[in-house]
């Protein structure tokens, strides 16, 4: 019978998981399906419900429920718990077990596609919303020294810094979001991630002062749209060097594959369906 995959989210329709996820069953010759599914909030338990009855092998979930189905789920794997989302859902034995590929498909593609280690290193992470949060727990998880997240709302810093440092005792901190501030991080830092949404459609941050930062310190921006955002041309001006943040998307669908089929897709194939589809 053919397996059924998909994603879910509300909107749902530009996500580009179903290119890439379909591009890697196409390749691994699997009998299965991935499709773009529109869930609202109000209809999550009754998916999850669905979904197992239609013996599903699991799914994705993409804003704005991320957080919101972890309570209509069976079991969650550590990092899922320690994250506080879900991205990924796999049904076994008519039971969904929640996990979290986000912070995993990051780390993967700061080595993959940027030769970069976590290990003793010092960050300043630009954000506090749910991509903080993964990137965030998989820096710490992988090693890194130090994280500093600094947030233009300080109250979300702050609650981010506190629910890691009972994981992380004195490896997370926050700052305020002020000239002197990012100055200083950034004079310090071997990574300065953006995960804030500033870059998406060109936006740009009014105030970065990314020249303080040392010549190595690598500039990663999650935002894929455009891949060069205006952050990774202004490093890239500056002779820095830099991370796409197509890789954090193509390396948490990937480990999602192989956590539904227990056996790891051809990446090449879905970096390419990647591209296509951002082309289109
Ligand atoms: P989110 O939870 O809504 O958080 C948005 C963050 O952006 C908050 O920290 C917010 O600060 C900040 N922000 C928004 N406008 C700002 C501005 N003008 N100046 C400074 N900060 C601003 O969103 P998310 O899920 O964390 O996602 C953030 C971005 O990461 C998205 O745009 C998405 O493109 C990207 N992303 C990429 C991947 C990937 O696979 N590459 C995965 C997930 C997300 P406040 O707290 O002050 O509002």
């Amino acid at each position: 019978m053919t397996q059924q995959l998909g994603v879910i989210g509300d909107p749902i329709k530009h996500s580009l998981s179903p290119h890439m996820q379909q591009a890697a069953i196409a390749a691994a010759a699997l009998d299965a399906t991935y499709q773009a599914i529109h869930v609202t909030v109000n209809d999550l338990a009754n998916f999850v419900v669905r979904a197992k009855q239609a013996g599903y092998r699991g799914f994705n979930i993409t804003l704005p429920h991320k957080t919101a189905i972890m309570e209509f789920l069976d079991d969650l794997s550590p990092a899922a718990q320690n994250i506080g989302a879900v991205n990924t859902v796999i049904i076994e034995s008519g039971r969904a077990l929640g996990d979290n590929t986000d912070g995993l498909g990051y780390i993967t593609s700061l080595a993959e596609d940027a030769k970069w280690e976590a290990k003793d290193k010092t960050v300043t992470l630009l954000g506090a919303g749910g991509a903080a949060r993964a990137v965030a727990y998989a820096l710490l998880d992988s090693g890194a020294n130090q994280v500093c997240l600094i947030n233009r709302t300080i109250e979300k810093a702050e609650q981010l810094c506190a629910n890691l440092e009972n994981l992380f005792p004195k490896k997370i901190t926050y700052s305020e979001w002020t000239e002197s501030t990012l100055m200083e991080r950034f004079a310090i830092s071997d990574l300065i991630v953006n995960s804030t949404s500033v870059g998406l459609n060109k936006s740009r941050f009014d105030l970065l002062p990314l020249e303080s930062s040392p010549q190595h310190c690598l500039i990663s921006d999650l935002v894929y749209t455009p891949r060069i955002t205006p952050l990774l041309q202004s490093a890239k001006d500056l002779q820095r060097p830099i991370h796409e943040g197509l890789g954090m998307l193509l390396y948490q669908g990937a480990a999602a594959f192989e956590l539904w089929f227990h056996q790891k897709p051809n990446i090449k194939v879905m970096k390419i369906a990647l591209e296509q589809a951002l082309e289109n």
